[in-house]
């Protein structure tokens, strides 16, 4: 059904940007922000606090700013729906149903990538509302589950391969891994898919630092192992296409850290189960965004650019921040 072409033209996202328009004000604040420190203060705008956007959803995820509608592309995951937030809150269906996506990002042109837990796939939407999938399988296995992605400046999709969309009827469809590993692809406009890390216990969110030289990514194995990993690797990029000097970034306490966002400074913004823990470039703990439930994913956007968008479960809620994201694409 999400496979016709002209279904997902009809539902693409330049209908939905004619149809939203502008985007106008938000709704009105929330509570106050807590637990923060002086120095994260510094990069959120004064007492704002979280703002509720959306508060409909069973398991939001895969927030991205999409410059072209303008509006927040998301998933709900559980309720395996693809949606656009726009103009005051106002909400499209993108795609019903959508394998289980999870992560999203919007491309150079403009193009909406997606990890799809139950097509165990990464997608392209292309400019007729096509989707295109990207990669299925590696060495002939079909892919896990895709999770996260971050598109690299040459063209190259790094994303996540974790086995949650094959463990978890909700959230995917229960099967048997066809992989060795939980692996990092990084997946080549011209050369191809090809493995950069084997070394994940359940490897989920994905960001480059501004200059593309650090990978940081979370490992999210504790969420069904209390032994294991709750902790945010980063690696050295090497030539724009190998990792190395893999090294532990942060430990996240309490739970884990799932979807994770680069700001323009290169602070590490993590979506863990108390809210958005941050961290400087160089690891040091800068404070938490206090959320109203888990957080599990996060992203910037807005019209400014320095939105940040945070899914916590069955909510969207915004924080205004003095920073915008590492890299502004689609
Ligand atoms: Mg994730």
């Amino acid at each position: 059904m999400t496979d016709d072409p002209i279904d997902l033209a009809r539902r693409s996202l330049f209908v939905a940007a004619a149809a939203l328009g502008p985007m106008a004000a938000w709704p009105a604040a929330g509570p106050p922000l807590a637990d923060t420190t002086s120095e994260l203060r510094g990069l959120c705008v004064g007492d704002a606090g979280l703002r509720t956007v959306y508060d409909a959803g069973r398991w939001c995820e895969g927030p991205a700013w999409s410059t072209r509608a303008c509006g927040l592309v998301f998933s709900d995951v559980k309720a395996d729906r693809l949606l656009l937030l726009g103009d005051g809150g106002r909400v499209e269906t993108l795609r019903e149903p959508a394998h289980h996506t999870n992560g999203n990002a919007f491309d150079a042109q403009g193009r909406l990538v997606s990890c799809e837990h139950l097509g165990r796939r990464l997608v392209r939407q292309e400019a007729d509302g096509s989707l295109r999938v990207l990669a299925d399988r590696y060495r002939g296995g079909r892919l896990n589950s895709p999770n996260d992605l971050a598109l690299h400046s040459d063209g190259a999709v790094w994303f996540t391969d974790p086995t949650f969309g094959i463990e978890d009827p909700t959230q995917g469809r229960p099967a048997v891994s066809e992989q060795p590993a939980r692996h990092v692809f990084r997946l080549d406009p011209c050369t191809g898919l090809e493995a950069v890390s084997t070394s994940f216990e359940q490897p989920n969110g994905i960001a480059f630092s501004p200059d593309e030289k650090t990978l940081y990514v979370s490992d999210t194995r504790r969420e069904a192992n209390s032994e294991g990993r709750h902790e945010i690797r980063a690696f050295d990029v090497i030539g724009r296409r190998r990792l190395a000097d893999e090294r532990v970034f942060a430990v996240v306490r309490p739970g884990v850290a799932d979807g994770l966002a680069v700001d323009e400074r290169g602070n590490v913004w993590a979506a863990c189960a108390d809210g958005a823990h941050v961290h400087g470039p160089d690891g040091r703990r800068l404070g938490r965004v206090a959320t109203p439930s888990r957080c599990a994913n996060l992203a910037f956007g807005g019209p400014t650019g320095r939105t940040l968008f945070l899914c916590c479960g069955t909510q969207i809620v915004a924080l205004e921040t003095t920073v915008r994201a590492a890299r502004a694409l689609g």
